[in-house]
């Protein structure tokens, strides 16, 4: 375990050199070449080996710029923002956007609506876009409540075009890091990549395994504690995908609110989940499955896991007990501030 922190740390060491939006990669002498910007509100390090294409960083920004112009709610022009201010009429997106929101939409379903994209209206009330934090009024929030539920979206694949009801708004928040990821090492590997790295927030994305030939360490970040880790997870061409209340919150009164919402109250979810890691080779879906696991609580992300055996986790919950998969027994180990007796595989 010493072991594998003091490598994570000097992996953590190592990115956090660089600092700004970097025009130039950075060598270094063992053929690493890094990237640090920010896009989606989101650091995005992008960590790549032995690069033979010195296009592929172009090639990598060039998507995330993109996906950023398709995908954000900040950005009138985007196509969400098109379609969340259309009125309840068909708008036409890309190919695209047309099928993410249609993974979103499925995802909602899977996850017995625990996952919901139509939860905008909602996350916008509490002030979670522009940081003027409030707590709403249980009226408005009993009147948001009849916009959500994603599955009210209608799809015209003949055209792809996308409508939703009138007052319907949505965010893809909750799952556009991990397609980004998905896509980003997607086009690394078109351009020969066979070791990396790509983070975005809570998602990481592995390309292939170490040079050495090891798997990647990634640690679990401890809520409680910026710079300890619940653990260290081994992944190889894998997405891990974290989702936390610790991530993004406001305090009033000494109650803290955070920014993931139960679709059932409209309220920051209240379940027993502290984090939850969901490690996966299809990240989209991860991500996705993250925020609804924090959201369903641990007693049904573990059912959810037993019907879905493509799907790991890591799931902290507030009384201190980290449930890990069976299946990640080899590939994860507890962080110092955890006793083994906190440890269950489920
Ligand atoms: P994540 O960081 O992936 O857990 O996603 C959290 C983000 O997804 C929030 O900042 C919101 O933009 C959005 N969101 C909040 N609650 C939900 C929910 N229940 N389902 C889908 N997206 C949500
Ligand atoms: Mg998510």
């Amino acid at each position: 375990m010493k072991k594998l922190l003091s490598m994570l740390m000097s992996a953590v060491i190592c990115a956090s050199i660089i600092t700004g939006c970097d025009i130039n990669p950075v060598f270094q002498p063992d053929n690493k070449e890094t990237r640090k910007l920010i896009a989606f509100d989101t650091v995005i390090d992008i960590t790549l080996y032995d690069v033979e294409d010195e296009d592929v960083f172009n090639v990598l920004e060039y998507w995330i710029d993109r996906y950023e112009n398709r995908f954000s709610t900040t950005i009138e022009t985007s196509e969400v923002s098109l379609l969340n201010n259309n009125n309840g009429t068909f708008q036409q997106v890309s190919a695209e956007t047309f099928n993410l929101i249609n993974r979103a939409v499925n995802a909602n379903e899977i996850t017995d609506g625990a996952f919901d994209i139509a939860v905008y209206p909602i996350v916008k009330a509490w002030g979670f876009t522009t940081g003027e934090y409030k707590i709403p009024e249980n009226e408005e929030l009993r009147r948001l409540l009849m916009f959500t539920g994603s599955r009210k979206i209608q799809f015209n694949p003949d055209n792809l075009s996308v409508r939703l009801l009138t007052g319907m708004q949505i965010d893809l928040g909750g799952i556009a890091k991990g397609y980004i990821a998905s896509k980003l090492y997607e086009k690394a590997k078109e351009k020969g990549v066979k070791s990396g790295l790509i983070s975005l927030g809570g998602n990481v994305q592995a390309i292939g395994s170490k040079p050495d030939g090891n798997p990647w360490y990634v640690g679990i970040q401890h809520p409680d504690y910026e710079n300890d880790y619940i653990g260290v997870l081994s992944i190889t061409d894998e997405a891990a995908i974290t989702s936390g209340g610790y991530q993004r919150f406001f305090e009033r009164d000494g109650k803290r609110y955070h920014h993931i919402i139960d679709p059932s109250t409209g309220a920051p979810s209240e379940s027993d989940i502290l984090s939850a890691t969901v490690i996966t080779k299809d990240g989209t879906m991860g991500d996705a499955l993250s925020t609804a696991f924090y959201v369903m609580g641990s007693e049904k992300a573990k059912e959810f896991l037993a019907n879905n055996p493509q799907f790991k986790a890591v799931i902290l919950t507030k009384d201190y007990k980290v449930l890990v998969s069976e299946e990640l027994k080899d590939k994860f180990e507890l962080g110092e501030r955890f006793f083994l007796s906190d440890l269950y595989y489920i």
